[in-house]
């Protein structure tokens, strides 16, 4: 009799044991039918109540790139990241820009008594902050490229590899500059590497664009005018909300 009860007890556990396997089992499975089931969350809901920061590279001290004919790259910056600032202000669209003049932002957070041999490290560690220090951010900065051999020309899009969402903006702008402004325009958006301070800090997504060359005449002579301005901010401004 007692040999009997403790095959039978066994047994009992065992199938307790087998009947928990399969309730795990099958609710691991059922479970993962579910999530796959469920719409993935759009990235309209993910940056719900997002906020544009419009970054304009280099200012003041730092002009950037000089081009031949001495135009300044932090000029054109500011320029086309005004522009892209009044068309978020037509649409309602929220947004930052993190220098509305000529200048650093070296002393932006005023930390230091003397700035002497870290502006540029204060002015770049100031935009990743003044981004952080807002709810869902999605930056953008705006440059222009150069280099020794004039013949290259068009945009250049870095991304950060630090959020998905980066990768696909500056797909969307690439597309759209391929679309609406250089049809010939070959360049693969890039991911940033630790070159890229901003980029490389920033968790939000954040892209950097270089509209095109200042060494290059032809280009240089473009990117000066108002028309072409209007074009690349429109071009990054619908990029950006359509991405959201
Ligand atoms: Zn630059």
């Amino acid at each position: 009799m007692e040999s009997y009860d403790k095959t039978y007890i066994v047994k009992f556990v065992f199938c307790i044991f087998i009947i928990v396997c399969f309730i795990f089992a099958f609710g691991f499975i059922f479970s993962s039918v579910i999530e796959r089931a469920k719409p993935s969350q759009t990235l309209a809901e993910a940056y719900e109540g997002y906020v544009l920061v419009i970054d304009a590279g280099h200012g003041g001290e730092d002009a950037g790139a000089v081009a031949e004919d001495g135009t300044l790259e932090k000029d054109l910056n500011l320029e086309i990241a005004s522009l892209i600032r009044v068309l978020c202000d037509l649409n309602g669209t929220r947004a930052v820009m993190t220098r509305e003049d000529d200048r650093l932002l070296y002393d932006h957070y005023d930390e230091l008594d003397d700035y002497t041999g870290h502006k540029k490290e204060y002015d770049l560690k100031n935009r990743v902050k003044i981004a952080n220090e807002l709810e869902n951010p999605i930056f953008i900065s705006v440059h222009m490229n150069k280099f020794a051999q004039t013949k290259y020309s068009g945009t250049q899009i870095y991304y950060s590899k630090n959020n998905p969402s980066s990768q696909l903006l500056a797909r969307g702008i690439q597309n759209m500059t391929r679309a609406y402004a250089q049809p010939s325009n070959k360049r693969p958006i890039k991911q940033a590497d630790s070159s890229i301070f901003v980029l490389n800090k920033l968790e939000c997504p954040a892209v950097l664009v270089e509209c095109g060359f200042i060494s290059n005449e032809a280009e240089l002579e473009l990117l000066k005018t108002s028309e072409h301005q209007a074009k690349m901010s429109l071009i990054i401004f619908l990029s950006a909300i359509s991405m959201s």
